[in-house]
């Protein structure tokens, strides 16, 4: 039986984005990719086996080589900080992680910072010399500051209405964010041949698609 490419798709968002990406590599998805109650939709036409994957988990899963390559946001990639190769920046799903708060903000005695992702936030605090109480949340992050849980948030920034609507302001942005192809490590040896034809057809359409400027 021929050996499929496993390929962990994150769900969500970012679905639409992958599904234009590949079919601009000629590599239409299967069309209920992220609609479908199956986790695992292996497309033998196409060599590929894709496992739907929460977008948090895809570097985990990569890592441990269940998925031989995944799309995974860099911001995912900055939390996770998982131990496999960063390919290709695809360009998709283009937003930043910032630092945000109400607009009379002040520097108070215990700051604290909301965050669905604390490694990011510990991080970026801690190599500028500050000391802030790190809280985890897992969703709905805008409420800390109005509801005085913390005084401030990271979170990522796409058009800036989520923050414009709860009366919230980028106050320092901490990285600028995109959607990588990943690798697992034994994978991309061994299978080096289907990851550097996918790479290079994602590369080419990356390429156009910058050319026709859309
Ligand atoms: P926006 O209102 O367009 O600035 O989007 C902000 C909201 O969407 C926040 O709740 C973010 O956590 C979330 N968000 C924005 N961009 C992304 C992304 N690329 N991946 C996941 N969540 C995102």
């Amino acid at each position: 039986m021929q050996d499929l490419l496993k390929v962990a798709i994150p769900k969500g968002r970012i679905v639409k984005h992958i599904h234009r990406l590949f079919q601009g590599a000629g590599l239409p998805l299967p069309e209920d990719l992220d609609d479908s109650r199956k986790f695992i939709i292996p497309v033998p036409e196409m060599g590929m086996e894709f496992i739907v994957a929460k977008p948090a988990d895809v570097p985990t899963y990569v890592e441990y080589g269940v998925a031989d390559i995944g799309i995974a946001g860099k911001d995912v990639m900055m939390e996770e900080n998982r131990n496999v190769y960063e390919l290709l920046d695809l360009g998709i799903a283009r937003c930043r992680f910032s630092v945000i708060g109400l607009p009379d903000w002040m520097p108070s005695a215990n700051p604290r910072v909301a965050s669905k992702f604390p490694n990011v936030a510990s991080q970026y605090f801690r190599e500028k010399g500050q000391q802030v109480e790190v809280i985890k949340l897992n969703g709905n992050v805008e409420l800390a500051p109005l509801i005085g849980l913390a005084d401030r948030i990271v979170d990522l920034v796409e058009t800036g209405n989520t923050i414009r609507e709860n009366g919230l302001v980028e106050l320092e942005k901490i990285a600028d964010i995109t959607s990588r192809l990943i690798a697992n490590r034994v994978s991309y040896r061994m299978k080096n041949g289907a990851v550097q034809l996918l790479c290079d057809r994602l590369q080419d359409a990356i390429t156009q698609s910058a050319a026709g400027g859309r």
